[in-house]
Parts: structure tokens; sequence; C-alpha cells
């Protein structure tokens, strides 16, 4: 079997830290990416190296198109050909009501959450597209049930923003289909996580699980394993597709 080489964005923390030790532990050789937390990236690496694969971490700020280029460049260089990206890099700003949102908070949301996956899914689809002799491939956009929701009174601009990331899905997979790549997404509910405490509320999870169907929120492993699905040959005829992980919700 040919190597395997999985790229995360935002990876140093929370559900991406989770998908990556998974994908490691799959046999995968794993890129890292992170904005500035290098310690935990590298803490991270050490124990994904310690699992036998190859690891590598790159800082890059994936709003910004030049550091993506060169973030996707590094990884060329370090362990070879992409199969996997998992766009899941995002922010979540303290809650707000539409009133007090300035363009300048909407566009880094924006900017963040879903320009980041557009330009990190151009240079991923350049490398994997089987029409320009690449072997194929997977994205796994990590989106959130926000993006139906649209968590009114707090959140609507990172819910919108997910919703774009989910139009993107759809249409990308649909344009990429015939390259031999595959686009699907995730969509977790309330996830045990350190956004919540730059979201301002860092104990929302515990606030809102017993209203939910399953009464808990769920962790970011349980996210980890339905990126993987998504990734692996189990699913080879998914592409489009919505994986809603919100404990009934
Ligand atoms: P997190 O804040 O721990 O992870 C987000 C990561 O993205 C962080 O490591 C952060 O440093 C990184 N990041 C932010 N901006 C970046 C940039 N410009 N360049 C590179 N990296 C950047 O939170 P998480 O819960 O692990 O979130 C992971 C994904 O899951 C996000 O897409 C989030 O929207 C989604 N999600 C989370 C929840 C939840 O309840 N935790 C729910 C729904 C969706």
């Amino acid at each position: 079997m040919s190597k395997k080489v999985v790229l995360i964005t935002g990876a140093s923390r929370g559900i991406g830290a989770a998908t990556a030790k998974l994908f490691a532990q799959h046999g995968y050789d794993v890129c890292l990416n992170y904005k500035s937390n290098r310690q935990a990236a590298e803490s991270l690496q050490r124990e994904i190296l310690s699992l036998g694969v190859k690891c590598v971490c790159v800082a890059a700020d994936v709003a910004d198109e030049a550091q993506v280029v060169s973030l996707f460049e590094a990884m060329d260089c370090s362990l070879g050909p992409i199969s996997v990206l998992v766009n899941n890099a995002a922010i979540l700003q303290p809650q707000a009501r539409l009133k007090d949102m300035s363009a300048e908070r909407v566009n880094q949301m924006f900017c963040t959450n879903v320009t980041s996956a557009f330009i990190c899914a151009r240079e991923a689809v350049k490398r994997m597209s089987t029409q320009m002799g690449g072997q194929g491939g997977v994205i796994v956009n990590v989106s959130s049930v926000a993006a139906r929701t649209g968590s009114p009174n707090e959140y609507i601009d990172y819910a919108a923003s997910k919703g774009a990331l989910d139009t993107l899905t759809k249409g990308l997979a649909m344009e990429v289909a015939a390259e031999g790549i595959r686009v699907n997404s995730v969509r977790p509910g309330l996830i045990y996580t350190d956004m919540h405490r730059d979201g301002g509320e860092p104990n929302r999870v515990d606030r809102l699980a017993s209203k939910l169907p399953m009464q808990r929120g769920g962790q970011a492993s349980e996210v980890a394993e339905a990126i993987y699905w998504l990734a692996s040959d189990k699913s080879s005829f998914a592409t489009g597709n919505f994986i809603d992980l919100a404990g009934g919700l």
C-alpha cells in the first residue's frame, strides 16, 4: 500500500489534534498546521512521531493565501503528495448580536472560516487531481450544525460562515468528482474544546448539553472518527455529503 499523507489545518488542539492522532494511528504521515501555538504543535508532533509515522508541523495563517501556498510547498518537500486535506481551522468570536457586528469582525470570520478552505482546497486539488497527474484524494471540511440552526443572538456570523462552507462542499464535490477527488463535511454540535472559551462562554457545552436528546456534549475524538471514515475507502461512494455529530440535535 502506498504511504498516505494527511494535512490538517488548525491542528494544535481540539478536534484537529484528535484527528491528527487518529490518522497517525492508522499509519498516515501527518502535516500539522498551526497558526501560533508552536509549543502545543510540537508536543503533538512528538506524540505522533512515537507512533512510527512521519510528522511535520508547519506554521501558517490559513487566512493568508501566500502562507497557504508555502504550507503546501513545505508539505510536498517533507512528506510528499497529499492524500487527504482536513479543513479544520476556524475561529469563533465572542457572542454578539447583529447591531454590534462590525464589517471587520465579519470579514475576519469569513476569511478564516471560508476563504481559507477555498485556498487550501485549490492547492490540494492541484496535487490530487487525476487529470493533472495526481492519485486522487479526499477533502473533509469541518463545518458545524450552526450552519442549519443559524445561532441567533450570539453567533450568526459564525453560522453564516459554516453555511458558506457547506455550499463549498456541495459545489466542489460535483466539480472535482471526475478528477478522483471526494469532498465531504462533518457538522459537529456541542463538542468539549477550547473554542468555547474563545467564543466567550467556556462552560457552554455543560450549560446546553442536558437539553440535547443524548444529554451530553461530544468529545473531539468522536468527531475525528467521522472525519477518518469520510477520508477512508470505506466511504468510497460518498461525496458532497454531510455527517451531523450533534447528540441528536
Ligand atoms: P479550536 O479552537 O480548538 O480549534 C480551531 C483551531 O484552528 C485552533 O487550533 C486555532 O488556532 C486554529 N486556527 C484559527 N485560525 C487559524 C488560522 N488563521 N490559521 C491556522 N489555524 C487557525 O476548536 P475546535 O472545537 O477544535 O474546532 C475545530 C473545528 O470544529 C472548527 O472548524 C470549528 O468551527 C468546528 N466546530 C467545533 C464545535 C465545538 O463545539 N467545539 C462545534 C461545531 C464545529
